[in-house]
């Protein structure tokens, strides 16, 4: 499965497209190819295409990116990327803890949720970090859409290339 970067016409950050998804875009002239993969596909007539790597949007699309990414339990998780917001390890199942526990009015928000292990949430119980001398690594934020589009560039590695490129603000 080969994906493409696609950018704003500002060239920030869209999204990773598939294949497919890539060559519509360029057929309907949406697009413009600023960096082509190796891959090359047959198409039915016996046209062969080159697979794009890296395409820039003619249009600036008035981005949603900079919105906020709605909260959820899974959410929490991919913004302390899967690791214990105390102890720091990414080993056995993660738990969201309240920073301020719910018990004593703590709201489930990002700023007062992190990901957490169990032997971290079990320990530090009902109560406050401080209370359980307990310290979080960095502090709870809410994040944003391109925030997340980034994480998930990390993931499928290639970060570097990003960078290469100069597009990360
Ligand atoms: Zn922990």
């Amino acid at each position: 499965m080969s994906h493409c970067i696609l950018l704003n016409a500002d060239y920030s950050f869209m999204n990773m497209v598939d294949w497919r998804r890539a060559l519509r875009l360029v057929v309907k002239n949406k697009v413009t190819v600023l960096r082509y993969s190796e891959r090359w596909i047959k198409g039915a007539e016996g046209l062969v295409v080159r697979i794009p790597a890296v395409m820039k949007l003619i249009k600036l699309i008035r981005s949603v990116y900079r919105s906020r990414v709605p909260f959820s339990k899974r959410n929490i998780l991919v913004r302390d990327g899967f690791a214990c917001a105390y102890c720091g390890t990414r080993n056995g199942k993660m738990t969201i803890d309240h920073i301020i526990p719910r018990s004593r009015g703590g709201a489930s928000t990002f700023e007062n949720c992190v990901a957490c292990c169990r032997p971290c949430n079990t320990r530090k119980g009902s109560r406050t970090p401080n209370e359980a001398r307990m310290y979080l690594r960095g502090r709870p934020h809410q994040p944003t859409i391109s925030e997340f589009l980034r994480l998930r560039l990390q993931r499928l590695g290639i970060h570097d290339f990003w960078e290469q490129l100069g597009l990360f603000e």
